[in-house]
């Protein structure tokens, strides 16, 4: 079979009467589902968005770097090639190479996904180029991929969607089950609808989250507070009633749809909307068709869902379904970053690390960051 498959693709060309330079082999499908689009943090600029890579061959491919480049002027902007290609190309079936191979194998079809973070100056149109080799080892392979446009589109503004504080803004790219890396494939589509998301959790000035018992969700500093609407909207969709787990560590595990918990989503208009999950069941305070105002209350921090403990749970995306939408950026249109937890396993039993008070206009918080709103 491979044979066959090797002598149609030789000799395809020929057939046509195209003159053959080199022997064609067989690459991947490549995909960018979500174009990449910019949101102002941490003092610059930002994108994060996926390379899916699908293998129709009937040999492995394996990935031994990918570049991504300015694909106007060719510079370089991220090399993934050794420990980052390990730990952001990613194999939908899970079977991973040995480390030590320092490559990506995807196999006759499967799918890979390349989760990409670029911060800094950004192109208008970014190139990527894959370095892979198919069933002849010493014969690697090169595919240039198509520019993708970069969506120049604003990003959502939103108002605090919390007062007071602190709040640690609890998001990483780089978490394997973290919401930049959950997928969801319902209605015949894959999507990251938490692409952008943050989880908020309140905090004393000493760092901890709970004033009392740490497995009770009502002790938790940050339970019960106000979650207020980002903007003058429409309120879209609300869920209620969820109960809360009265333990915190046996908080039980929800069905698919049920782990966004009791949430209000806001239409914000363009076809976007705020989620605000995991709410105190009876908190919402607003009807679907209400109209709200921004900084208004529409419910109460919580603890329903599928959730480690008692946040409130924020992203924007293109569609009204907690899980049928993809994520895209938002910022908060004034805030005050008071530090960060580079650890954030030191979440509840450390300070964060302080650093400023930087006032922030139309950002999106960063990476753990410790803010408060006024
Ligand atoms: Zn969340």
């Amino acid at each position: 079979m491979r044979f066959f498959r090797r002598l149609m693709l030789c000799v395809a060309p020929a057939l046509l009467g195209v003159a053959a330079s080199e022997p064609l082999s067989e690459s991947f499908d490549v995909s960018v589902p979500q174009l990449p689009q910019i949101v102002a943090t941490d003092g610059g600029k930002a994108v994060r968005y996926e390379l899916h890579l699908t293998n129709f061959a009937t040999v492995p491919l394996a990935v031994r770097g990918i570049l991504v480049t300015d694909a106007d002027t060719g510079k370089i902007l991220r090399s993934f090639s050794r420990r980052p290609l390990l730990t952001h190309l990613i194999p939908l079936s899970g079977t991973r190479d040995d480390p030590s191979s320092a490559r990506v194998t995807i196999q006759p079809g499967a799918r890979a996904v390349l989760y990409v973070e670029l911060s800094g100056p950004l192109p208008r149109r970014i190139g990527h180029t894959v370095d892979y080799v198919a069933a002849c080892e010493t014969c690697p392979l090169r595919l240039e991929i198509p520019a993708v446009a970069v969506n120049q589109a604003a990003a959502v503004t939103l108002a605090p969607p919390l007062a007071a504080g602190p709040w640690a803004a609890v998001q990483s790219p780089d978490w394997p089950r973290g919401h930049r890396r959950v997928v969801y494939t319902l209605d015949g589509k894959a999507r990251i609808p938490g692409r952008y998301a943050i989880d908020w959790v309140g905090l004393d000035d000493a760092g901890r989250t709970t004033r009392g018992d740490p497995d009770r969700a009502v002790d938790a500093i940050g339970y019960d507070a106000p979650v207020l609407a980002g903007a003058d909207a429409r309120v879209a969709a609300v869920r209620d009633g969820m109960v809360e787990s009265a333990s915190i560590a046996r908080n039980p595990d929800h069905v698919l749809g049920d782990g966004s918990g009791n949430y209000v989503a806001l239409d914000l208009g363009q076809g976007r909307y705020a989620f605000y999950e995991h709410l105190r069941p009876g908190s919402i305070q607003v009807k679907v068709g209400q109209r709200v105002r921004r900084g208004q209350a529409i419910g109460a921090l919580g603890f329903s869902g599928d959730t480690t403990g008692p946040h409130l749970h924020l992203h924007v995306a293109n569609g009204l379904d907690p899980l049928k939408a993809e994520g895209i950026p938002f910022v908060i249109d004034s805030y005050t970053e008071i530090g960060r937890y580079d650890d954030i396993g030191a979440l509840g039993s450390k300070p964060w690390q302080s650093a400023g008070p930087t006032r922030k206009s139309h950002e999106w918080p960063a990476s753990n960051v410790v803010v408060r709103f006024r």
